[in-house]
């Protein structure tokens, strides 16, 4: 072989090499290139694969949320909160659609976070959920919320237009720039086969992809349904009748049945009997132990309620560590022996820590006690806080309405009123009284100084004695004019709590050192005459009063208020009241006037005869006053 061979040979062998080298990088260049497109596919898949996930979890969570059996308010607050959070949404809120005269609106009733800024609430003064969406103006958004579509829009600023219609234009803009929200997308949601409202969701992003909207569809599902599953929980809740932690009746079971079993008593013309208890110093448990011990000895009495209950028996929990059981067929000898039972059983229990405990028991009989549930409850109650005013642990009985005295009707009257806390009056004046109502027994000092003392605290004139002076001129009043016993009970008791409405008014204005406007002088008078009624119509043994307090401001000449009746349209008890309670005010000093002498005083009753009361009045109670006091 020849040099040239040679050289051929090994051309040939590079050519060869070189060519196998280019289809080499070639193939390389193909895999390289489509490992980049395959890394690109594998990052989407990924990202897709992220945002299936964290709406998997967005979904789970709101699952989580219809099963904890929360109110549907905060079911939805979670909802929307977790469409925020976890997909990037600005705002999400649920707007329940409604009607007026004027269209369509969606009012927003969950709202996840500030909407559009706390500025913005802090400018218009309002929690989102009072934001009405009115949409006089976008006719397509109207048309789709109404035929129930999907609906995205980025005209942001005739959305803020619609909520709040009275800005100008550059703070509309200016809300917009500063919200960063480039569109909005609004889901139907629909109850019960009609439309509930929307979902409303706020974006930063512009455009709105298939795969988001089809999401948003589907969270709207699932909102759906926690509505409807919050509405079972509501309907569920509304039906149940027994009380979750002691297994007892519960007091809306307890109410009704009460209700049926007086027809049946009616009808039967049988008693039966109402027993009330209060476990004892349930505060001090708590406090010494902590509250789970306090819902140990409240499953304690439970059980000794149930155990000690015949099969017709009624044994319910009020609520906190009130309970009541009503025997069928019992008399009021048969309850006591049946509350001494169980006071027995009760103080004979030992629980872990706590120790021994104790409650208190009143016992009340429909047709010994009284023929009106109500007053019956109330009689129980009395009984029962007679037995706690009696050192505790003790079954009192009730004491028929018709032999309770009108002092005790006062009394009983002030302990509901303090007890149930109907007034806003200081910490110090309730201790106050509080330890005068439980330390003392019921007479006539008694509901006179908690009177007085209720008094001053929006009466600074008012002096110590003042209601019991009060009182003491009424009855001789009445009695001038022949009104029996009952009547002057009743006018015993108004005198005691003609004012209490006063209670209710602003401190400012009763210190008011300025003439009072107009608006304060209706403020003054009308509104205790409503709060009188208000704090007083819930206790059914002071009902039948409450007419006479509405009354003692009407004058005798139609000029009064509230109804400007007149002369013998006015009751003669208000009438007393107004001239006595005029008479003791005249001798008072105000802010604005001087404190009027005695005899000053009378002569403006007197000048006052005829027009604020009939002459015959102001004569009686001339000569009353002159004579002594
Ligand atoms: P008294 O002997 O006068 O009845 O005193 P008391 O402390 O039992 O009564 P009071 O009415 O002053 O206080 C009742 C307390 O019971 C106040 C409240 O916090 C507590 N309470 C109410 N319901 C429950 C409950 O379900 N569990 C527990 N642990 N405490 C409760
Ligand atoms: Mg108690």
């Amino acid at each position: 072989m020849g040099f040239f061979d040679n050289i051929r040979k090994i051309k040939d062998e590079i050519d060869r090499v070189e060519s196998s080298v280019y289809t080499g990088k070639q193939s390389l260049m193909e895999v390289y290139e489509r490992n980049v497109k395959l890394e690109a596919e594998i990052a989407a898949r990924t990202k897709e694969l992220d945002t299936a996930n964290r709406q998997m979890l967005t979904l789970q969570h709101i699952w989580d949320m219809m099963n904890s059996s929360k109110p549907l308010s905060s079911v939805l607050n979670a909802i929307v909160n977790s469409l925020q959070g976890e997909l990037g949404y600005l705002h999400s809120c649920i707007a329940k659609r409604l009607v007026d005269k004027d269209g369509i609106y969606l009012q927003l009733v969950a709202c996840s976070g500030e909407l559009f800024g706390n500025s913005f609430l802090e400018r218009f003064n309002c929690d989102p959920c009072d934001l009405r969406l009115k949409f006089p103006d976008i006719e397509e958004l109207s048309n789709t919320i109404e035929h129930n579509r999907i609906y995205h829009s980025k005209d942001i600023l005739s959305l803020i237009r619609s909520v709040v219609p009275d800005v100008s234009e550059e703070f509309v803009k200016d809300l917009a720039k500063t919200t960063n929200t480039k569109s909005y997308v609004l889901v139907p949601l629909s109850y019960k086969h009609s439309h509930f409202g929307s979902l409303l969701v706020f974006s930063s992003r512009e455009e709105a992809t298939e795969n988001e909207l089809n999401f948003l569809n589907l969270f709207a599902k699932q909102i759906e349904l926690a509505i409807t599953i919050a509405d079972l929980f509501q309907a569920v809740k509304e039906q149940a009748i027994t009380d979750g932690m002691t297994g007892l009746f519960n007091r809306r079971y307890f109410e009704e049945f009460i209700k049926k079993e007086a027809i049946r008593a009616n009808r039967q013309n049988q008693k039966f009997t109402v027993i009330g208890l209060d476990l004892d110093h349930l505060k001090r448990i708590n406090d010494k132990y902590g509250h789970n011990y306090g819902d140990i000895a409240i499953k304690a009495i439970a059980e000794v309620l149930k155990s000690s209950c015949r099969s017709i028996d009624i044994a319910a929990r009020m609520g906190g560590e009130e309970f009541n059981v009503i025997l069928p067929g019992v008399d009021s000898q048969g309850g006591l022996i049946f509350a001494e039972r169980i006071r027995k059983t009760i103080e004979a229990i030992q629980l872990e820590k706590i120790g021994n405990i104790t409650a208190s028991i009143g016992v009340g009989t429909y047709f010994e006690h009284s023929e009106d549930i109500d007053e019956l409850l109330e009689l129980v109650d009395n009984a029962m806080y007679s037995s706690k005013r009696n050192g505790r642990n003790r079954v009192t009985l009730a004491t028929p309405i018709t032999e309770i005295s009108w002092q005790e009707v006062a009394f009983s009257t002030f302990v509901d009123i303090l007890s149930k806390h109907r007034i806003p009056i200081d910490s110090n004046t309730s201790k106050l009284l509080d330890t005068k109502l439980n330390e003392m027994s019921i007479n006539n000092d008694i509901v006179y100084q908690v009177s007085d003392e209720l008094v001053s605290t929006y009466n600074p004139e008012h002096e110590a004695g003042g209601t019991k002076r009060k009182v003491i001129l009424a009855t001789l009043l009445a009695k001038r004019f022949d009104l029996p016993k009952e009547s002057i009970d009743k006018l015993k008791i108004a005198i005691l709590l003609y004012d209490i409405g006063n209670t209710m008014l602003p401190k400012e204005l009763l210190s008011k050192k300025e003439p009072l406007s107009e608006e304060d002088k209706v403020s003054i008078k009308q509104h205790p005459i409503i709060a009188a009624r208000e704090i007083l119509q819930p206790i059914s043994r002071v009902n039948d009063i409450i007419p006479i307090i509405e009354k003692h401001h009407e004058n005798w000449n139609g000029t009064g208020y509230p109804a400007n009746i007149s002369g013998e349209e006015i009751p003669i008890e208000s009438q007393i009241i107004l001239i006595i309670d005029s008479y003791f005010a005249l001798m008072e000093k105000r802010p604005y006037r001087d404190a009027l002498t005695k005899d000053e005083a009378i002569r403006t009753i007197m000048d006052e005869s005829n027009s604020k009361w009939s002459d015959k009045l102001a004569t009686e109670f001339v000569e009353i006053v002159k004579e002594d006091i």
